[in-house]
């Protein structure tokens, strides 16, 4: 029995699940050498296929049988599934059930008075669906921000909304939106955590762009971790999991759906991949922990309740004072 194993009354041994600070602990300790050489040996170049910026759209799963190995080939989500399709990470506390991000589940525990069983289906980047699924990857509240600064600084703003007074005229709701788990059908009611990338009517991310069947991300410079560091995450609780099990591994790391999987990288860019996604295992689980410990009911509020790592806000991201 390992120390994170404990005996329930029926003398059943359970595996306890590591604590979000343990879980961190663990990030830190993540050596961006071993993370690079994980990297390295999967392989990856990004193709600009589109794919983990776009609407799930059913037949999306059915491509995946259908890889072309062509290097400018546009088949989406194409990467090569036959390679292990089973894996999963070891750790208890992150499950890797179809795509979620999983910290928020775990929060839920901690926080012990949220009934939100969509909270368990927090999928990143792409989501699962019969039909068409808006894309939904997590974004922060700082990551918020600095889109919104960033999109003011694109001369034709590709989002804003915002009646140019002389204040951001990027509004927080044109870049971003509540996570859909936990709310009802029509997204008007209910209680989330933490905040997808706001899509567009098409259910594409907002900041996607495609040109001739290229994509491309109009604000590439100030995207999310998430997005900087797909596809890949790391097998620790409390961290994001992008859509669906992990179709490739080595070390700490899991590699997702993705058409640019097994292709070369160069030792400089394993290596600068792997530093961000350090910081972004670590940057989840301070966002987790914060959002933890901030976490408090609302009672009887109206509409929307997004809880974060800032405390309980409106769609529209404004604090709600308890
Ligand atoms: S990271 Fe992968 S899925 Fe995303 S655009 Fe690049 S090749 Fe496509
Ligand atoms: S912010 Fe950019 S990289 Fe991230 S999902 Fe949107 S278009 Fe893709």
């Amino acid at each position: 029995m390992n120390d994170t194993d404990t005996t329930d009354l029926n003398g059943t041994e359970q595996e306890e699940t590591p604590s979000l600070e343990a879980e961190l602990a663990r990030a830190k300790s993540l050596s961006v050498e071993s993370l690079a050489d994980a990297i390295e040996s999967i392989g990856f170049e990004c193709t600009r296929c589109g794919a983990c910026c776009t609407a799930h759209h059913e037949g999306d799963d059915e491509q995946k049988s259908e890889y072309n190995d062509e290097p400018d080939s546009v088949n989406a989500a194409g990467s090569d599934t036959s390679r292990d399709d089973n894996l999963k990470t070891d750790n208890s506390v992150s499950t890797v059930d179809s795509g979620h991000v999983d910290h928020s589940s775990q929060i839920a525990d901690q926080t012990q008075t949220v009934d939100n069983e969509g909270q368990k289906e927090h999928h990143d980047m792409t989501t699962q669906s019969a039909s068409t699924e808006p894309h939904t990857a997590t974004v922060f509240p700082d990551e918020i921000r600095e889109l919104q600064t960033a999109t003011d600084d694109i001369g034709d703003d590709p989002v804003a909304t915002g009646d140019g007074d002389g204040q951001a005229s990027t509004e927080w709701r044109d870049v971003a939106r509540p996570m859909p788990y936990g709310l009802d059908d029509e997204n008007e009611t209910g209680t989330t955590f933490e905040w997808a990338l706001q899509t567009n009517a098409c259910g594409d991310c907002v900041f996607y762009d495609e040109t001739d069947g290229i994509g491309s991300c109009q604000a590439h410079d100030d995207r999310p971790l998430i997005c900087a560091t797909y596809p890949f995450s790391v097998a620790l609780g409390g961290t994001s999991q992008p859509m669906g099990e992990a179709v490739d591994k080595a070390g700490m790391v899991r590699a997702h759906e993705c058409e640019g999987l097994g292709r070369d990288i160069s030792r400089e860019a394993a290596e600068e991949l792997a530093a961000t996604l350090r910081t972004r295992a670590i940057r989840e689980l301070n966002e987790a922990i914060s959002l933890r410990d901030a976490y408090e009911p609302t009672g009887d509020t109206d509409g929307i309740v997004v809880h974060d790592s800032e405390g309980a806000k409106r769609p529209d991201g404004t604090a709600i004072d308890n």
